[in-house]
């Protein structure tokens, strides 16, 4: 059982008190029609620490969701699956802010995150780190397992 502390957290942070998770999910509860302040350094920094706890506190958690896609894939076959947990936390403690290209809202590379500079809720802030941040988190056989299975991983631990 995951100690799930980031709630804890969360309620002592200003904003962020009424941010809530469904069931088993690590992604919190994001409310379509709820805007925010435009993002900022410390909005980034403030939203981060609270993806990182949950990255720490959610670890079994995540590693198995991975595991199962991962089990469905090779069906059978023997796979060798890797996590590298402290480059996603290092990446979202260098998440930056960038003029927004088309619609997305942030994006990331090997090495950063970039948060696109419009208005978000915490609770999209937060969930928008911990999506990037699991972009590139497990290698299967030392190949990366590509964005589509990625994205599929993070549906089924609550990603919207
Ligand atoms: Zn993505």
């Amino acid at each position: 059982m995951a100690k799930k502390d980031y709630k804890k957290l969360c309620k002592k942070m200003k904003g962020m008190k009424n941010i809530k998770w469904d069931n088993n999910n690590i992604f919190p509860i994001v409310h379509e029609n709820k805007s925010g302040p435009y993002v900022s350094n410390k909005l980034i920094n403030r939203a981060g620490l609270v993806a990182i706890k949950i990255l720490e506190d959610e670890k079994d958690t995540i590693e198995k969701a991975f595991n199962n896609f991962a089990k469905k894939k090779y069906n059978g076959q023997s796979y060798n699956i890797k996590f590298y947990f402290e480059d996603s936390v290092e990446r979202i403690k260098n998440a930056s802010i960038i003029h927004p290209e088309g619609d997305v809202l942030g994006y990331n590379d090997y090495a950063t995150i970039r948060v696109c500079n419009l208005k978000f809720s915490s609770e999209e802030l937060i969930a928008l780190l911990l999506h990037e941040s699991l972009h590139y988190l497990c290698t299967i056989n030392d190949n990366g397992i590509g964005e589509k299975f990625e994205h599929q991983v993070m549906n089924s631990l609550g990603d919207y």
